[in-house]
């Protein structure tokens, strides 16, 4: 199976600070260019693991914009490929779950970020990017959720994990990962703000203590099953230092775009 690359210029649903929109362009600018290799860690070449691209704008409004996210997801999964997808804020993870669970049932899911999203609404938005886990969630796309790099989570997020069965574990805690969990239907998010801001200073809302670019590599060296599906989001080229999490992101890439095409 071959992957699609989606870009999702979308960060009006974001809390704090816009950025995330220009993204997508700036990540794909990356991934092919005289100074870097098209080659995944374990030796596939990326330029024959994604064969399609949709980097087509969204609508301005956000509940077409989400309609749109999840129709363009699903028209990915009906041609047969797998859906690695730029973010826009986190708030696009939810609309693309929805056309996931559609293809899939409920999904297995690794999702790294400093925050775990569960917010059952941000300051009156029930799809603000600190809630799409707990849309999720609600909507049944669901099956395991194991959250790791988490070192920002309030009290009213524990219990909702805890209430929903969600692992939720810090940076420190990478070796408690259950992998036994993380089965196919396996679908991974990334939220740039886990990695630590020494290695990735280009998101919204930095919190030092975070996850090494190398423990996430390791992560997605050891997944179980294929994913089926995935995600980069919350990178803000705004507050990037010489594109170093730009960088960071086109290996995110790679090794998401190697695992996507082999086995299943
Ligand atoms: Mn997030
Ligand atoms: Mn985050």
């Amino acid at each position: 199976m071959t992957v699609t690359l989606l870009g999702f210029s979308w960060d009006a649903s974001s809390s704090y600070a816009r950025g995330p929109a220009l993204a997508p362009n700036i990540i794909r600018s990356l991934l092919f260019n005289e100074a870097s290799s098209p080659y995944s860690l374990s030796g596939v070449d990326i330029s024959d693991a994604i064969a399609a691209y949709d980097f087509a704008e969204l609508p301005a409004e956000a509940e077409v914009s989400r309609t749109a996210i999840t129709d363009r997801v699903a028209k990915v999964v009906g041609e047969q490929n797998k859906p690695l997808s730029y973010g826009g804020d986190h708030s696009v993870t939810y609309p693309i779950l929805r056309a996931m669970k559609e293809a899939h049932g409920a999904l297995n899911i690794l999702h790294i970020d400093a925050h775990p999203d569960l917010y059952e609404e941000f300051e009156g938005d029930r799809y603000s990017h600190a809630c799409p886990f707990a849309r999720a969630i609600e909507d049944g796309c669901v099956n395991n959720l194991v959250q790791v790099g988490i070192r920002s989570a309030s009290p009213a997020q524990r219990v909702f994990g805890k209430k929903h069965d969600v692992v939720m574990l810090g940076a420190e805690e990478v070796d408690s990962i259950p992998y036994d969990k993380l089965i196919a239907p396996l679908y991974v998010s990334i939220d740039l703000d886990g990695i630590d801001p020494a290695f990735a200073p280009g998101v919204s809302h930095p919190e030092p203590g975070g996850l090494t670019v190398r423990e996430v590599l390791s992560m997605l060296s050891t997944l179980p099953a294929s994913p089926v599906g995935a995600d980069i989001v919350e990178y803000n080229p705004e507050r990037d230092i010489n594109l170093m999490t730009a960088h960071v992101a086109a290996r995110l890439t790679k090794e998401l775009a190697a695992a996507m095409t082999q086995g299943g």
